[in-house]
């Protein structure tokens, strides 16, 4: 569920499933050269960029917020049209390459990746997709460690719409709630399914998890490759990324972080 419940100036804030997020209203560049580029529900300041420095920021896969920067306008289009609307534009990028769309094996492209995007790799941006979290009290496991280690990871990045795939590692210590152990793979599947950057997805995983478990004693290690960076730029493709993220215990007790690597193998 989704509300609008402040607008000022061309900032929206809007609460989804209870996060804030301020959106503000898109301009293209504008005769200072300048983008604005979103802020974010975070009290982090709106500021504007340049082409170029917004073009370094993609190379050093920096980011603006916590919050996936969203429009305003994100879920008034049905997916149906999102598609159609997606499918018009890549047929463009594909005929600007020069590619002869009447070829067979081209001509059901642009409907396939519409599709990809709205209903497979970007699913997670629509919060109505998000997983339903049944959570269930045992006090049996009260103060205990559960660990589940390599959940498979697949995510794009948004500064270059590459893939982005490895393993994340995810503990908390239950304070007596618990959930079923695919729903932390549903997680991690829901918030990898947008255009991200490793150390939010990182993050909002860590965030949602905190929220649902009633616990800050949380943490997560995500170990991917990017393929922006095995197959343009510096080209490495043996180097991985690792970003972690550690609440309560596991921030404030070394012995029970190392426990966690430890168990998970770093
Ligand atoms: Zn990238």
């Amino acid at each position: 569920m989704f509300m609008l419940f402040k607008m000022q100036q061309n900032v929206k804030i809007m609460k989804i499933d209870g996060n804030l997020i301020a959106l503000r209203s898109f301009k293209t560049a504008n005769g200072n050269g300048k983008h604005v580029i979103s802020g974010n529900g975070n009290g982090h300041p709106h500021h504007q960029i340049s082409a170029i420095e917004a073009e370094q920021m993609g190379d050093d896969h920096s980011f603006t917020s916590i919050e996936t920067p969203m429009r305003p306008d994100a879920f008034l289009l049905s997916d149906e049209n999102k598609i159609a609307n997606i499918e018009a534009h890549f047929e463009q990028i594909m005929q600007t390459l020069g590619l002869d769309l009447t070829d067979d094996s081209l001509r059901g492209t642009p409907h396939r990746v519409a599709k990809m995007f709205v209903k497979e790799i970007f699913h997670g941006l629509n919060p109505m997709n998000k997983p339903k979290m049944s959570v269930f009290d045992n006090k049996f496991r009260y103060g205990q460690m559960l660990v589940e280690k390599d959940i498979t990871l697949k995510t794009t990045c948004e500064h270059h719409f590459l893939p982005i795939f490895g393993r994340a590692h995810v503990a908390y210590i239950s304070n007596g709630t618990v959930i079923g152990l695919s729903k932390i793979n549903r997680i991690v599947d829901y918030f990898a399914r947008r255009p991200q950057v490793q150390e939010r997805l990182t993050v909002q995983i860590a965030e949602e998890l905190k929220k649902v478990l009633k616990t800050d004693d949380v943490a997560i290690v995500i170990d991917a490759k990017h393929l922006c960076v095995a197959s343009r730029g510096i080209q490495d493709d043996s180097s991985s990324t690792i970003t972690s993220e550690y609440g309560g215990a596991f921030k404030n007790d070394p012995k029970v972080r190392e426990e966690f690597l430890r168990i998970i193998g770093y």
